[in-house]
Formats: structure tokens, sequence, C-alpha cells
């Protein structure tokens, strides 16, 4: 099988997973979309009300500022691999729960595996969390207000991997300056002229 068939099959998992109790309350699973081949991936949270509608991550107000800032670099969606730490909506956009991210780690790890990007992008605490753990780099871990804009450098598997840690989209649909910080931390991911 390809690497597409690889994550379809995968999706299909996902679509009967009842690891943890948001299957219960979940509209659609939102597994990730993008390039199969992507050198990028953004990894973020969790789905939200729209994400849940429609079963694709970053389609609401969140993804509009993800988009643009996507766009002032010169990158577009299709190029790059959208998922989150969680497939499945936790009820009125509460926090992850620890449970939760442990239930569902397996997914987020064979998209990795599958994907095998040279980029990760981490939008907010709790992917930032989940993949500095899972990078050996524990220690490191502090606030996204600390770390954000840094890039971090690990090997995997003999391919080095570079983490960059960002502000979550959301935070400058109620804090324009956010925007600002998050344009200029997205520079870092300007492709050369
Ligand atoms: N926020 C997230 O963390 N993920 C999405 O897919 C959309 C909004």
């Amino acid at each position: 099988m390809n690497k597409t068939q690889l994550l379809n099959e995968l999706k299909k998992e996902v679509e009967k997973c009842r690891r943890c109790p948001l299957y219960k309350t979940r509209t659609k699973i939102v597994f990730g979309t993008g390039s199969v081949n992507a050198k990028l991936m953004i990894i973020s949270e969790a789905p939200g009300y729209w994400e849940d509608q429609k079963g694709e991550p970053f389609v609401g107000a969140a993804g509009k500022i993800l988009d643009e800032l996507l766009n002032s670099v010169g990158i577009k969606r299709e190029e790059v691999y959208i998922c989150n730490v969680l497939k499945c909506r936790p009820p009125n956009n509460r926090n992850p729960k620890t449970e939760e991210i442990k239930a569902c780690a397996s997914y987020l790890e064979r998209q990795i595996e599958l994907i095998k990007p040279r980029i990760i992008c981490t939008l907010g605490n709790y992917s930032t969390s989940f993949i500095f753990e899972k990078y050996g780099l524990k220690n490191q871990i502090q606030g996204i207000s600390k770390i954000h804009g840094k890039v971090f450098e690990v090997e995997s598997l003999f391919l080095n991997i570079k983490i960059i840690p960002l502000y979550h989209p959301a935070v400058a649909t109620y804090n324009p300056n956010m925007k600002k910080i998050l344009a200029k931390d997205f520079k870092i991911l300007e492709k050369p002229k």
C-alpha cells in the first residue's frame, strides 16, 4: 500500500474509534488534510465546532487566520499537512484531558511516521508538549509565550526534524496584537526566493 492508502486505512480506524468517550459527542472525526508528501506538518490541539461539523481541520475563524498566515509566507494549504492531537471535538471546546490525549496519541504518531515531515509546527501548548515529549525535549517544555518562534532541531530515525512551536491562531481572533506576533513567527517558514 502507498502512503495515501495507509493514511486512508488509518482514517477508517479512527472513524471506528471508541478509545475515549469523545466518540459519543462528536459529529465527525477530524483526521487531517493536506499533502501526504508535505515537508511541513502543522499540529494543533483539537477540532472546534466547525471542524466537527465538516470533518476538516481549521475551517472556522482560526482557520481563516491560519490561511492568511500561510499565504503571507507563500505557502499553500494543499502543500502542508494539517492535523490535531485529538481527532474528536471536546464538548464546548473545553481543553483536552490527559486521558484523551493518551488514547489518541498513536493516531498522530502514525500520521507523523507516514508523512515523515522535515518541519513540525505545533500550535499552542497541548501539541507543543506532546511533540516535545515525543522527541526527547521534555526538559525544554515551557509555556508557549516563552518558546514561540524558536527552532528546536532533533534527529529521529536518521532524519533531521525542525520543531517550531507557535501560538495557536485562535489567540489572534480576540487579540489583534497577537496576529502581528504570529505573522513575525511565521516568517521562519518563508521559502527562500
Ligand atoms: N483549532 C484547533 O486546534 N484545531 C482545529 O482544527 C481548529 C481549531
